[in-house]
């Protein structure tokens, strides 16, 4: 068995070593690139959701190294998100490709099925390793989230342009290497020294913007043309909250330990969305809340075209932006979407905040209360 899985940012650097300890061979498709969604895009329906045409990309990309084998998590809706993994099973052998699809379930946090899937594939032995698996993946997910975002703010400041970019794109390219979670910690430790040692301009006040949205639109490079980096680039500095880390961490071991969970979001958006409609409709009107709050300078929602839960989110961040005084840009992006166009729009923006807040005379910003 060679099994494979589909990119989403920064997975594979939990994933890989996960497999490695099982014992399970295990085939990194390569990084998302056009060819992934154009073979996307050839073989699945023109409405699905972006996310599923470049998986289907990664899964026929890593047949083509040997793959045989898939794993992905599973959900249980209301958005598509709930029927993926069928919809996955049906395109491939429509399209000719042999595989065979193991989905991990977390709903409402039960980890019995990881068990019974880790059982399967490798034995009774290996289950007494899932509690320190589930450990580790989430600590190292939550240390490479913590690398990008040292990377958001050093990226705004450096010196030496491009510094930033260099020790990252580095690090995501060994990281296809390595084989344990010791040896991926080594690389986190050596890279977050790499970047803090970068020269920074310490006096200046970078603009502030929040990236809310669709996770796999704001977590991954290809699918948000590295909008982050851009940002970075124009001396901007992001901020992101919903990330690989959070997710598993919030959604998944807190939940299923019955644990306390930063609900700070579903507190703030409760007057504009008071429930969970799928996908993170409600992180993004929580997050920009908060983001409004924190004096952030603007918001960056980006999501796929036709997203359900984040065109309903779309439809109410025009009255948060009246209310609380902060700009939003929506961004919505698929397969025919223009880079330049998109980055334009993007330039304009920053532009906008940028004489926004020297008009403002910007002193700190807005202060509000949702209750
Ligand atoms: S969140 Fe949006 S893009 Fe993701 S599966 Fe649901 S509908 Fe599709």
């Amino acid at each position: 068995m060679k099994m494979t899985f589909p990119h989403l940012g920064n997975t594979y650097i939990s994933i890989k070593p996960m497999l490695n300890e099982l014992g399970i061979e295990c085939v990194i498709p390569p990084f998302n690139n056009k060819r992934a969604l154009e073979l996307g895009t050839r073989h699945v329906p023109e409405m699905a959701c972006l996310p599923l045409k470049i998986n289907i990309g990664n899964y026929i990309q890593a047949y083509e190294l040997g793959a045989d084998t898939i794993l992905m998590a599973g959900g249980c809706g209301p958005c598509r998100f709930g029927y993926y993994c069928e919809m996955h099973r049906e395109i491939l052998r429509d399209a000719g490709y042999n595989m065979e699809i193991i989905t991990l379930e977390f709903a409402n946090g039960n980890f019995n099925r990881l068990a019974s899937v880790v059982h399967r594939l490798t034995g009774s032995t290996a289950l007494l390793k899932v509690p320190s698996l589930v450990g580790q993946i989430a600590k190292t997910a939550r240390r490479v989230d913590e690398l990008e975002m040292l990377s958001f703010k050093i990226r705004a400041r450096e010196l030496e342009h491009g510094a930033v970019d260099r020790f990252y794109r580095d690090f995501r390219e060994k990281a296809l290497k390595v084989t344990s979670f010791k040896e991926i910690s080594n690389l986190l430790d050596e890279t977050g020294e790499l970047m803090r040692s970068i020269k920074q301009d310490q006096k200046s006040a970078p603009l502030r913007v929040g990236i809310v949205g669709e996770i796999y639109t704001g977590i991954d490079q290809f699918a948000s043309f590295n909008i982050q980096e851009k940002l970075g680039t124009l001396g901007v500095e992001v901020d992101r909250k919903v990330t690989v880390s959070n997710w598993i961490i919030e959604h998944i071991v807190k939940k299923s330990l019955h644990l306390h969970r930063d609900m700070a979001y579903a507190e703030a958006a409760k007057p504009w969305l008071g429930a969970m409609i799928g996908g993170h409709a409600q992180e993004t009107i929580g997050n920009t809340v908060l983001y409004a709050s924190n004096n952030y300078d603007g918001v960056i929602q980006i999501f796929p075209f036709s997203c359900m839960p984040e065109i309903v989110a779309e439809s109410i961040l025009p009255d948060i932006e009246r209310e609380l005084g902060i700009p939003v840009l929506t961004l919505i992006i698929d397969e025919m979407t223009g880079e330049a166009g998109y980055l334009t729009r993007v330039e304009a923006f920053i532009d906008m905040l940028e004489s926004r807040r020297k008009n403002q005379k910007y002193e700190g910003g807005w202060s509000l209360s949702w209750n």
